[in-house]
């Protein structure tokens, strides 16, 4: 019997009987990250890697009853022995290893290839068994370096600042919009955190990671001329607010890795696209995957029957794995 297998409740290791990121409440729930279709309320026990506690804190009550394991470290849960390591997505972000009678199957949860300082950078596991996501496993899919994206923003910003003009870039609240903070030339202008961000700006600063400062919109009179030199980072759901009105004429951005994809940026009613992703692209799986020397892939979470079928060419034992959907994957990629 394989080690992880699908269930409707999420990933299950029968031989632990712990689920991975469940989406409806079970007695064990191991979470990979704090993203929202991974991270559910209503579990009995929940177990995390240390740096994932505070967002997990954050998002699912102060009163979860939460272990935390330090990346590389291990337990023992009948017979199985578990183990996080960092998958460089977000804060706290981890592959969730499993060892059960010489056998070592690795659940990536969602990760990111190419180091941001904002996490632990991505870090391969040699397994037998290895359970990669796919958000953005179609060969079309290729990033630039993250550095000529920051370059991109800086100078759109730089610009508007000159006319101005306030910036407003939406970005997911948890890990893009924290990533984007430590990314950019904060001597450009003053920045504003919407009310959904800063939040999580603390507890990535109490994790200690460097963000510049941010100031809250009410810190501002509307005639304050500081506002139009200003970046406002919001979460999508900003969009179309009355609290975007204070801003009055603004030049509006959306950084994602959808923003790859022809029409994104239209469909979204919004000045410029910024493509950022916090997943892996094409080749980035590909990477990962040949590091775990795995033989067999299994592939949940995005495009899986093209990267299946590609990693079957190229001689692995390459499967969908059919699980219920994860939520919204624009809410965080
Ligand atoms: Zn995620
Ligand atoms: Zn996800």
């Amino acid at each position: 019997m394989d080690l992880i297998i699908a269930r409707p409740e999420g990933l299950y290791c029968a031989a632990g009987d712990f689920y991975i990121d469940p989406w409806r409440p079970v007695e064990r729930a191991v979470i990979t990250h704090g993203h929202g279709d991974h991270a559910r309320t209503g579990s009995q026990h929940y177990l995390s890697a240390t740096p994932g506690a505070g967002i997990l804190r954050a998002r699912l009550g102060e009163t979860i009853n939460l272990q935390t394991l330090a990346y590389g470290e291990r337990i023992d849960h009948h017979g199985v022995t578990l183990s996080f390591h960092p998958a460089g997505h977000v804060l706290g972000s981890a592959q969730v290893r499993v060892e059960h009678q010489g056998e070592v199957w690795v659940a990536s949860g969602d990760y990111k290839v190419e180091a941001d300082g904002t996490c632990e950078p991505f870090e391969p596991v040699r397994c037998h068994c290895f359970i990669t996501e796919s958000t953005f496993g179609l060969p079309i899919y290729r990033w630039q370096p993250q550095r000529e994206v920051f370059d991109e923003i800086n100078q759109w910003w730089r610009a508007n600042a000159q006319a101005e003009r306030p910036s407003v870039l939406f970005a997911y609240s948890f890990g893009k919009a924290q990533r984007i903070l430590h990314g950019i030339d904060a001597s450009i202008g003053p920045i504003l955190a919407h009310g959904s961000v800063e939040p999580l700006n603390r507890v990535y600063r109490e994790g200690g990671i460097y963000l510049p400062e941010t100031l809250y919109a009410t810190d501002f009179k509307k005639t304050d001329p500081l506002l139009r030199q200003a970046l406002i980072v919001a979460p999508p759901s900003a969009a179309g607010s009355t609290w975007m009105r204070r801003f009055g004429d603004y030049s509006d951005g959306f950084a994602s890795g959808w923003m790859r994809l022809r029409g994104a940026r239209r469909r979204r009613g919004v000045d410029r696209g910024f493509v950022l992703s916090d997943h892996a692209d094409w080749p980035g799986l590909l990477w990962a995957i040949e590091q775990t020397g795995a033989e067999r892939v299994m592939v949940t979470h995005g495009s899986t029957s093209v990267l299946a079928r590609y990693l079957c060419e190229q001689g692995l034992d390459g499967r969908e794995m059919k699980i219920e959907a994860y939520g919204d994957p624009e809410e965080a990629a």
